[in-house]
This record gives structure tokens, sequence and C-alpha cells, in this order.
């Protein structure tokens, strides 16, 4: 059915638009459509309409930059449209705008990347001119929709799952008449115990109407970002992009170079917030990530990772995991910090790895599995071995976001952060991220901790200079932290930085895989998205920490990417052992613990549950929808999951128990379904008779689960009956 709306759909998609005037232009995909004019000052996205629903006016032209400071002057910019410019194909609109005095263009650009899901949005500033100039602050977009006050609208965001999830994590709030709010994102989240929890920078604004419909918008980018939502009376006002405190921003443009603001994503939808995420999560992995990485189909592979023994990792505890991987069948090893000689020293420690990392790279690749290593590449320390970052060499101490005192000392695998913004620091990173790369024979890089600097004390790096008077440094577990004026451009630089040697290396090593940690989540975002292949989406590792992680960070980004680290924890019984990595098995499944000291039956039942997970729930996982119908996991209620691919008619249902001592059975009410279709059942582990239902009667009366046991689990996987369902039973349907 999908493939006569689309037929459909195209037919009529590009025949309109180019028969309206110059200045007016449409872009259009399966899911919205994006309406756009131009002044002669300023260019204007004038309607945004998700397909079939009522549209969205906005009464906002662009804000374009009204100044620029050259040699410490305030100078006034006028722009003009550049009407033969302009650019309209069935994929982008760009209108161009430009100042003789000083000479810039800018360019106001609409890019649809795929015929469905949301179009994304860029502005570039360029500087055609002989000197420097500065300028002011400018958002990715800015937005004024009218609004009729009766109208009840909600808003849907989601946070990080940095260093723990929150009680709350997934936020659904009413937008109600006076509503403010401001969300944020960085490179690295750790607010202060009074301070808003990091969003992953994307939100969401459904109308409380039977459509369920609304549009979303989303920043594709890692440093300081920021969302802002402000209702009153007939108004819906707010903007996307840098995140303009503690400001004033300004960023330098050197003589024929550019700025371009931070892409942002535009979505339309309708059904709800969990159609709108199966269209985006088809939309981040077909547009944002890496083709070649999807192409295996063992993607997300299953990973045995060695933190479980902390920073004690040797050649012995290797070999051993690597043997014991091998007879579970795992498909990556992966050794995390621990393996080096010393912070910002990132070679083998010669007592712990005599024979060196690549030997281990070799051995596990003689297995046939993948290898993977943890590396904190911007972290420098004190080690003075050639080839090690010492913060006390006068090169690499110009390159640090801010000095350390005399008396300090790395923690054992963090240290200080330098500035790759800052050109022979990027260069020397590129080198060492590189060789580390092909000297060691890895195929998955990790990093962590504060790797991109979102602050710097610097005055003579290519961001904005440092305000002493009002810059902060504080000292967050062995590294410092910088906060002052010019913290956002210090991040757009380093972030720029960031993804060009990411970019690099992915071109010159295809196939090399990028899990991004930066201390479990603290990174989650679209400009990541777009550079790695997998986010560990939370530093906290029961399985109820790992269940709320995958519940929020799923409906932004799509489940083979998000990775949840499984940690030793009390199981009591087999059923509460299943229960710990089916807690991990929903999408991306990396095991951190010593798993030679299991039981034996332990071990049998984890490779059991590795084969599930490999043969059946992993093709969900990367191809199916993913409908959240359970509310957040609360570790005491049950919850559940459930993936459903129509495509091959099959799904699975995670369903989990909490500690709940008196709610033995629970019914889920399934989603996604064909109501008349037929479904065959089957429980895993056998806690009910196998069994077939309607699709109607599972998503209106539901599927009941029982299990005896608290903290205890199920999966139920259903596949489509070959026929259709006789129509007394297909006819309760919706
Ligand atoms: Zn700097």
């Amino acid at each position: 059915m999908r493939a006569i709306v689309r037929f459909l759909f195209l037919s009529i998609l590009f025949i309109v638009p180019c028969a309206q005037a110059q200045s007016t232009m449409q872009l259009q995909t399966e899911d919205v459509a994006l309406t756009f004019d131009a002044a002669s000052s300023a260019p204007r996205l004038k309607e945004l309409r998700a397909t079939g629903q009522p549209a969205w006016f906005n009464r906002a032209a662009e804000t374009l930059p009204d100044h620029v400071e050259i040699n410490g002057q305030v100078t006034p910019i006028t722009w003009r449209l550049l009407s033969n410019a302009t650019k309209h194909t069935r994929h982008l609109v760009s209108y161009t705008y430009e100042c003789t005095s000083p000479h810039l263009k800018l360019i106001w650009e609409w890019e649809a990347r795929a015929d469905f899901g949301p179009i994304e949005h860029r502005i570039r500033v360029e500087n055609l001119g002989e000197s420097d100039i500065w300028l002011p602050f400018q958002d990715s977009w800015k937005f004024d929709f009218s609004v009729q006050p009766g109208v009840q609208l909600s808003h849907f965001y989601v946070e990080k799952g940095a260093d723990t999830p929150s009680p709350i994590g997934t936020h659904n709030v009413k937008l109600t008449e006076g509503y403010t709010w401001q969300g944020y994102s960085s490179t690295y989240a750790h607010p202060a115990e009074d301070e808003a929890r990091e969003i992953i920078p994307w939100s969401l604004v459904q109308r409380n109407s039977p459509a369920q419909d609304g549009w979303y918008v989303g920043i594709e980018f890692s440093g300081r970002t920021r969302l802002a939502f402000n209702r009153r009376r007939n108004s819906l006002k707010g903007a996307a992009g840098l995140n303009p405190a503690p400001g004033p921003f300004r960023t330098k443009i050197p003589a024929g170079e550019s700025f371009e603001t931070p892409q942002v994503f535009l979505g339309g939808f309708h059904s709800g917030i969990d159609a709108a995420s199966n269209v985006l999560r088809r939309w981040v992995r077909q547009v944002l990530t890496n083709p070649t990485t999807w192409a295996d189909p063992r993607y997300p592979y299953l990973v045995n990772n060695s933190w479980g023994s902390g920073m004690a990792v040797d050649e012995a505890l290797a070999h051993r995991m690597i043997e014991d991987s091998s007879d579970l069948q795992f498909e990556m090893f992966h050794i995390d910090a621990g393996w080096f000689r010393g912070v910002g020293d990132w070679y083998p420690n010669h007592e712990k790895f005599p024979h060196g990392m690549a030997a281990i790279a070799d051995h596990a690749h003689r297995l046939g599995l993948k290898f993977g290593l943890w590396v904190d590449w911007t972290q420098a320390g004190l080690n003075t071995e050639k080839g090690s970052l010492n913060l006390r060499d006068p090169k690499v101490r110009d390159w640090l976001v801010a000095d350390v005192p005399p008396d300090w000392e790395p923690e054992p695998f963090k240290g200080q952060t330098i500035d790759i913004g800052l050109p022979a620091a990027k260069n020397w990173a590129e080198e060492e991220v590189n060789r580390i790369v092909s000297d060691y024979h890895l195929d998955m890089i990790e990093h962590d901790g504060y790797l991109v600097a979102q602050g710097c004390d610097r005055s003579d790096h290519p961001h904005a200079p440092a305000d002493p008077a009002r810059t902060t440094i504080v000292r967050t577990s062995g590294a410092y932290f910088v906060h002052g004026p010019n913290s956002t451009d210090v991040s757009y630089h380093a972030v720029r930085a960031y993804y060009d040697i990411y970019a690099r290396l992915r071109k010159s090593k295809p196939g090399l895989l990028f899990e991004i940690c930066n201390d479990g989540g603290r990174m989650v975002d679209f400009g990541s998205a777009s550079h790695g292949d997998y986010f560990s989406i939370t530093d906290t590792y029961d399985p109820l920490s790992n269940r709320r992680a995958f519940y929020d960070t799923s409906f932004v980004l799509p489940a083979a990417m998000l990775e949840t680290y499984v940690e030793k924890w009390p199981a009591r019984s087999i059923e509460n052992f299943r229960y710990m990595l089916r807690s991990g098995m929903m999408g991306w499944l990396t095991i951190m613990l010593d798993t030679t000291a299991w039981s034996a039956e332990q071990h049998d039942v984890a490779k059991q549950e590795f084969a599930i997970y490999k043969t059946k729930l992993r093709p969900l996982i990367r191809d199916a929808a993913l409908f959240h119908i359970s509310e957040r996991p609360d570790g005491v209620r049950w919850d559940g999951m459930e993936y459903y691919d129509p495509t091959t008619g099959r799904g699975a249902v995670y369903a989990f128990r909490g500690s709940t001592e008196t709610e033995s059975s629970h019914t889920f009410r399934l989603k996604g379904l064909d109501p008349s279709r037929t479904y065959s059942l089957e429980f895993q582990d056998h806690s009910s008779e196998n069994r077939v239902a309607t699709g109607s009667v599972l998503m209106k009366a539901g599927l009941t689960v029982s299990l005896k046991q608290a903290d205890s689990s199920e999966l139920i996987f259903f596949a489509e009956s070959p026929n259709k369902s006789k129509p007394t039973e297909g006819s309760t349907g919706q």
C-alpha cells in the first residue's frame, strides 16, 4: 500500500511548484511541504504543511545579520536579493543575498535529501572582501507561527541519558498560552543539580486533534546549541541553532572564508509521536548515517567489552575474553580504558601488553571477531615518552582550553582537553587518531570523555577571544571546563574540526566503526549521528537505566545506533539474568562483565539469548518500525517495546515485569498492525501457550503477558499469517 501512495504522491509533487511566481517556491516530501518566498531584503519560510493536514503559517521573515564588525568598527549591512542566483530544483531551494560593502554573500538554502521525511536548512555567509569580519549571532532558523488561542498543542522532547537517565527523560507537556521553554545541547552534558538536563537537540509540536498532526525540528550539530519556544496570544515563536548564551556571540570570518549555521531539519507528521519517530529514524538512517556500516547485516554488532574489569586489563585477560567471546559467538571484542601508558600517551602499557595491541587485534581477528579500542584522543597528561601529549610542553600548553595548576595530575583515564579548533592541535590529533587506528589494527574506535571543547580561555585561537572578566573555570572530574561569552564559538570551531577528522578517516578507512561515548550519552545528537556509527546512550548500566535511556533516545535515532552496556547486576534467578540481558537487547548490545565468571547455566542461557538477538531481533532492530507500547519504565510496573516490520509481516514485543509483587500479568496494546490480518504469536520462554490473534484484537484488547517473578521478562515474536482473517474478526478493526 505504501508503494501506491508514494507513486501518486510523486506524480503530484513536481508539477505544481514551478508554475508559481519566481519568488515563491515549494519543496515537498511524502511527509511535509514547505513554501518559501523572498522579499528584497530577507527570505521567509511562509508555510509548513504536514501531508494532508492544515498548514502552519509563519509570519516571520528570516532575521539576517544587520551588522558586522571590521577592525573594531560596527559596520551596517544592507542585503539585496540576487534574483538571478535563485535556485529551485526538485530537491533544493536556494536564495542568495548580497551586501556590496562590506562585500558579503548570504545563501539561504533548503534541501530535501530524501523523498520522505524532513527537509534540511542552512545559512552560509561568505566573506568576499579583503578584511576579516566579525559576525554577530545568527540562528539557524527562527519562526513565528500563527496559532489561534483556543488551539491545544503539546510539546514533546527527550533528554540525553548522560551520566544516568533522569526520572522523567521523555517530556510531553501542554504548550499553553505563556509557555516559555529553552532546551540546550553541547559536546559534554554536565548540568549542575539545579539546571535542566541537556536534550537531544530536537523538539516536536503536536496539535491535539484527532489527526495528531504537527511538526518537528532537529539540529545536526554537536556544539553548543539551543531550541526555544514561546507561545503568546496568536503566536508560537521560537528559534533553533547555536546557543546565544551567555554571549554576546561573535565569530570571525577571515577574508575569503565562510560561516555556516548548524544545519537544521524540519518535518511534518500526523498520527502521533511514534508515527513521526518511525519516519524520522528511517530518514536519519538514509540521509545522515554511513551506508557502508549498514551494508553489513551484522550491524549492530554483538560486543564483549572489557570495562567489567575496569582499568585492570592486560594481555591474559584479553586472551581469556577473546576466547570466551568466540565461544559465546560475539562479533566484536572491545578493549575499554586501561590499556595505555598514560593519559595522552596512547601507546600500550608494556607491562600489561608485552606483545602490543596489534597482537591482541590479530588474535581477535583469527577467531572471527572485530576489534575495537577505547581512546580519549584530545586529552593531555603528564607523560613524557615520545609521542605523548604532555601539557607541560609549551606547544601543547598553547592548545589547552585552560591551564592547570602546577600540582595538577591527570585522573587514571582523563586529562585536560586540547582545543582542536586550533589547526596545530587538530593536525596532531588527526595524525594520532590515524596512527592508533592503523598501528593497532582497529575495526572500531571509541571516543570518550570530554573530547570536544565547548569553552576555552585562550585569546590566540581561531575562535573569539576569551573575556577574562566574564569567564569561569570549573574543575569537573579531572578536567577544567571553561565557560564564557566565547563558549559557543569555541564549540563551533572544535566541532567542525572533530567532524573533519572523522569524515576523512571514514573515507580513508571504509568500514571502520566509530563509537560515540563521551562518558555515556553526553553527546547524543544528529551531527554525531552523521559522523559516527553508534552511541553509548547512558553511563549507568543496570537494567532500568538501560531501558529508560533506550525509551527516550529511540524516539529520535535509529535503534541500531543505540548502545546499552550490560554490567554485572545481582541476578538471583535465571529469569532475572535474562531480564538483565534483554534490557540491553533492544538496540546495540554490548556486554560489559566478565563472562568467564558466569555459571554454566548463565553461560548457556546467554548463548541462547545472543543467538535470538542475532537471528530474530537484529533484523527488526535494523529495519522495523518501533512502538513505545507502555509508559516510560519505572522499574516497578511493567514496560514494553514493540517492533513491527510491515514489509516482512514480522514483529516482536519485549515485555518486562518490574519489581511489582502484585501485578503478575499485564496487557500491552500493540500498534501499527493491520487490523484485518491474523498474527501467530510465539512466546519465547513459554510463559503462555502460542496462539493466533487478529491485528484488531492485539491493538484494541491487547496482548496479555503473565510472568511469575518480579524483574523478569518475555519476548513474544509474531508473524502475519498469509491469509486475511475472516471479515467478522477483522470488522472490529479501525
Ligand atoms: Zn581555544
